[in-house]
């Protein structure tokens, strides 16, 4: 009798040498992880065809039929070993470039076999290449299953012999050898409720599924207690922070609050800003610290709420930062926020890098006193020389460009860590944003401020650039300006830098001066003449920028109405939803043109049907989860998703929102899982807990 926690080994037909590949190859030790060594796909046996039934389509098929000859080819590399098949309607061959002389002793001919593989058609003629054989009597000797699983395979196993029907042999044996039960990890009730299988069914059906049914309940069975244990660890977490990290408490709406709300505020707040502003007003007064993720659609109104939540800590006694990601961003906050406090009375400073000394310890001493407020700026408000008297919140924006690191330096002085509002624009997945920020609070705004236009967007090969440059011609005589965007890729930064400036060059030939002027920024710029030609087009003295994405974040020139981008096919999604941010700002109609080769991949040409198809942040992101995998967007590496067994991410949805929330109706009612009926859950938790440091290192 086997135990799960016995090596592998202790299965018939588990020798030391294949114990050692599935380890390395696939990391299966014991018998439990050949037990959650789940197939990845199922392969219907119930269907025989006939030879002449055959199409050319290229599909796994099953055939019974008889070997009439076997040949051995000799080619450049080794032999090749041919077999003649043959049944009532026809003949196909059956090619090994592999193992050639082991199966030509074994294979016999006149011998009914099942044979399985996919379906090669050359001239006409079909052929299998390494297909699965097996003697038609010892195939009707076998419990036939609906379903074969077919399991993940890597090139050596499948090179030293470990094919998908050795290891689907492998677990029959384990089965057998077990005869145990598995553990169940739910309670009956619970079981009921969820409408789940048993554990032990799922197991089974999951290797070898005995209905299409089953097998469908197997998997939701698996993917759901998958989800929710991690769930269930995230939310943990989670009730673990918040009641144990003390805050500063933000008990009063005071008169900076009311006074700028009454007086400055220059428009109604949406109802999803004022919903976000009521979540952090509960956070920053609850005694408890605030970790919060804002994310909000481009345009969807971040900075207002910044500004709210920043007068919260002041009207308390508390001082505000907030940080941008580049220079150019941190000084336009800095100028939108001084305009909408005119008139109370409020110390605003902007530190950035290009700021002067004498400035700077002005800044540093104001800080310390308390007499400056606010403090708005980039990376240089986390050097060790600024130091706050008493900061309360710290606002940071487009976080993916900060790290964890970097954030804690901001209060390393502070008696308690100042509450935490990160705003971001690149909209994540819910699906994702569960699992990977599943610890902090999410708030989402969303809800665009009234009366914008949808940016029309097309997409124009570079064939069509006359008349592309004629209809930004006819948008600037209207009096409106027109952003023509470069890719600027590190990889081949020298040559992307040299197409920028081929492209300024040849836009300027179709823009002459004096009638149009064109300004350009791009990355190699110093922060000064950046500064110097956004101000222009800023102020509307040049009616076209030409740049690289450095304007990709936050930029805000309501005048402008046309988003060009060069090269588009070469960005990525969630780049392209940015760039085309930056234009409906204002009251005019405004467009993104979508340059293009006529050479375009496929997942290009998603994209730039995507691009066309909606402004919607969030479908876009989820789009952008399909075509790159959750291992491209931020966050994920450390959280463990890439790590699923049988859920996925992007697919399943509905699964997770579920145990999700059964993860938080459990934890509610019952925080330590101490109650008897939680018995089960519980071990499973500590036993997940014992086994990964996983989730301690997100932040
Ligand atoms: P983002 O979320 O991209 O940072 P901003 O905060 O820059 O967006 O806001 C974009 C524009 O929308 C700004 O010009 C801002 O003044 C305006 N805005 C924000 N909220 C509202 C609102 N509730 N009603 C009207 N305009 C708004
Ligand atoms: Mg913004």
């Amino acid at each position: 009798m086997i135990k799960l926690s016995n090596p592998i080994t202790y299965i018939t037909g588990v020798t030391t040498t294949r114990a050692a590949l599935l380890k390395q190859e696939v990391g299966i030790r014991s018998c439990v992880d050949l037990f959650h060594f789940f197939p990845n796909r199922y392969i219907d046996k119930t269907q025989f065809y006939k030879i002449n039934q055959l199409h050319n389509s290229n599909a796994e098929v099953q055939i019974v039929g008889k070997i009439t000859q076997i040949r051995s080819v000799k080619q450049k590399q080794g032999t090749r070993l041919v077999a003649t098949f043959i049944d009532e309607t026809g003949s196909l061959e059956l090619v090994w470039f592999k193992g050639a002389k082991w199966l030509k002793d074994s294979l016999k001919v006149n011998k009914p076999y099942v044979v399985y593989g996919k379906l090669n058609a050359y001239n006409n003629s079909f052929s299998i290449p390494h297909p699965e054989m097996e003697l038609l009597t010892d195939y009707k000797k076998k419990v036939q299953t609906a379903m074969q699983p077919m399991y993940p395979s890597t090139e050596a196993l499948s090179k030293s012999g470990i094919t998908n029907k050795v290891i689907r042999t492998l677990i029959q044996n384990l089965f057998i050898q077990f005869d145990g039960k598995f553990q169940e990890s739910f309670s009956p009730t619970l079981i009921k409720e969820e409408q789940l299988i048993s554990k032990n069914d799922a197991i089974l059906n999951i290797h070898f599924p005995k209905s299409q049914e089953l097998l469908a309940k197997a998997q939701y069975r698996l993917k759901f207690e998958e989800l929710f244990f991690i769930q269930l660890q995230l939310i943990r977490k989670k009730i673990i922070r918040k009641s144990k990290l003390k805050g500063y408490q933000f008990e009063t709406v005071g008169e900076k609050f009311n006074s700028f709300y009454k007086n400055n505020l220059p428009f109604n707040l949406t109802n999803a800003q004022k919903r976000v502003l009521k979540e952090i007003r509960k956070d920053v007064a609850s005694g408890v610290h605030m970790n919060r993720l804002l994310q909000g659609d481009v345009g969807s109104g971040k900075t207002i709420v910044a500004l709210l939540s920043m007068l919260l800590a002041l009207d308390n006694g508390f001082q505000a930062a907030l940080i941008a990601p580049t220079e150019i961003l941190a000084a336009q906050h800095y100028k939108a926020i001084v305009e909408l406090l005119a008139g109370i009375n409020i110390n605003v400073e902007l530190l950035t890098g290009s700021v002067k000394v004498k400035k700077r310890r002005e800044i540093h001493q104001k800080l310390e006193d308390g007499t400056l407020h606010i403090l708005i700026g980039t990376h240089a408000l986390l050097e060790d020389k600024v130091i706050f008297k008493n900061l309360g919140i710290a606002i940071i924006d487009e976080q993916h460009r900060f790290g964890v690191a970097q954030r804690s330096k901001m209060w390393k002085k502070n008696a308690l860590p100042p509450h935490v509002l990160v705003m971001t624009a690149t909209p994540i997945p819910r699906t994702l944003a569960m699992s990977v920020y599943g610890d902090l609070d999410i708030s989402v705004i969303d809800e665009l401020p009234p009366g914008r236009k949808e940016v029309k967007t097309v997409h124009r090969y570079d064939s069509n650039r006359l008349a592309v440059f004629k209809f930004l011609k006819d948008e600037i005589a209207k009096g409106r300006q027109v952003y023509i965007v470069y890719p600027l890729i590190q990889e081949s930064a020298a040559m992307d830098y040299k197409d920028l400036m081929d492209g300024y060059e040849s836009i300027s030939r179709d823009f002459p001066m004096p009638e149009y002027q064109i300004s350009i920024v791009h990355g190699k710029m110093k922060p000064a003449d950046k500064e110097y030609e956004m101000q222009r087009f800023v102020k509307g003295e040049t009616q076209i920028m030409v740049a690289t994405t450095v304007i990709e974040v936050g930029v805000n020139v309501p005048n402008a109405s046309v988003m060009v981008i060069e090269s588009s096919e070469r960005f990525g999604l969630s780049q392209l939803h940015q760039l085309r941010g930056r234009v409906g700002r204002g009251a005019d109609q405004s467009y993104c043109i979508l340059l293009t080769d006529f050479k375009l991949s496929a997942d290009a040409k998603t994209r730039l049907k995507t691009m066309v198809g909606t402004s919607d942040g969030f479908k876009i992101a989820e789009v952008d989860l399909k075509l790159r995998g959750p291992g491209n967007i931020m966050g994920t590496q450390q959280s463990g998703v890439l790590n699923l067994k049988i859920a996925d991410i992007v697919k399943d949805t509905a699964v997770l929102t579920k145990a999700r929330n059964l993860a938080i109706d459990l934890l509610t009612d019952d925080p330590d899982l101490s109650k008897p009926e939680n018995k089960l859950i519980f071990n499973v938790f500590s036993e997940n807990q014992k086994s990964s440091g996983l989730w301690s290192n997100i932040s």
